[in-house]
């Protein structure tokens, strides 16, 4: 399957990276309106293909992606230290307006794959855009949060991480909700589960996984400026569960109709994954005090969003 990558700065360059060594893509076509830019990644990427899968690695105008299937829209002005993922909205929804027009053109048949922060928003900007359905517009979301949440689980448990059943849900940003009720490792409740492995979850463990998750972006950036490579890896794992139709599921964000009383927002919930973009979504059961945290999420996005329009 041809993908595109639009804008390959940090996050464009390490999602085309990933898909590469993953064997992710028949094809990528890397643009950027610094041109310069996105030879020099095509290029670097492409040096990295004889070691990997075999792929042809380009940069390209928007004409070129012509037959993705997939578009990754990486494009948009970086998060600053200490900048919030919604102080950066009005500066990408700009940037995004111009771009799917032309990849719109260009690509009439790909699926989106949102990767600019704010990502829910962008997600919402993008398919407002594109006039694409819902489906086939898809945010990165918590993908990352959540693969954070399943990994430092999985090692207070010490079990593998592809053991741990577990979601963040809602924002990918400061309001996000870890669904810890939801949790499950193997079969059982995570709570069940602790006891029995005599690593119970104490609120002290609780919390350190909850701050952990839900401030790793921060320590990231305080330390590099940015973050790429999680972010990358996750971009080729959307993309090879659409291209395989492997009907994964995978916490991604989507406009969803009505999600604890919140009309057409978009957010993050456990959703498969496959050929035709996102196949269905599923609701966890929550309790009392998760289900207000969602909804508080969701409204915060909603205010967000319309405060756009
Ligand atoms: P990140 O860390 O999110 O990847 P960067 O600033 O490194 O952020 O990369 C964003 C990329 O998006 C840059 O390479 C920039 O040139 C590109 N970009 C910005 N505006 C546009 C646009 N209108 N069309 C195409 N690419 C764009």
């Amino acid at each position: 399957m041809k993908v595109g990558i639009v804008g390959t700065g940090m996050v464009g360059s390490a999602a085309g990276y990933a898909l590469a060594l993953r064997g992710g893509a028949s094809e990528i076509v890397l643009v950027d309106h610094n041109k310069k830019l996105a030879i020099a990644q095509a290029e670097d990427i492409a040096h990295a293909v004889p070691f990997a899968h075999a792929c042809v690695v380009r940069a390209g105008g928007y004409e070129e992606l012509e037959g993705a299937g997939v578009v990754i829209l990486a494009a948009g002005v970086a998060q600053k230290p200490g900048e919030s993922r919604l102080s950066l909205l009005s500066r990408n929804a700009e940037v995004f307006s111009e771009v799917i027009a032309q990849v719109r053109r260009d690509a009439p048949d790909a699926i989106l794959l949102i990767a600019s922060n704010p990502v829910d928003i962008m997600t919402e900007v993008a398919l407002r855009a594109s006039g694409l359905p819902r489906e086939r517009v898809i945010g990165s979301g918590t993908i990352l949060d959540t693969a954070r949440f399943r990994s430092l689980l999985g090692t207070h448990l010490g079990i593998a991480p592809q053991s741990v059943h577990a979601y963040v849900l809602g924002e990918h940003g400061d309001s996000e909700v870890l669904a810890w009720s939801a949790a499950r490792a193997g079969s059982e409740p995570i709570a069940r589960f602790a006891v029995q492995v005599g690593a119970p979850i104490t609120g002290e463990i609780r919390a350190q996984i909850d701050a952990s998750v839900r401030r790793a972006a921060y320590r990231i950036i305080e330390g590099k400026g940015a973050t790429w490579y999680g972010i990358g890896a996750g971009l080729a794992r959307i993309v090879q569960a659409i291209r395989d139709d492997q009907r994964t599921v995978l916490s991604v964000s989507i406009v969803t109709p009505e999600v604890e009383g919140v009309a057409d927002v978009a957010l993050s919930l456990p959703r498969i994954v496959g050929r035709a973009g996102i196949l269905t979504t599923l609701m966890p059961e929550l309790t009392e005090s998760e289900a207000a945290a969602l909804r508080a999420s969701a409204e915060l996005l909603k205010e967000t969003g319309a405060g756009l329009q």
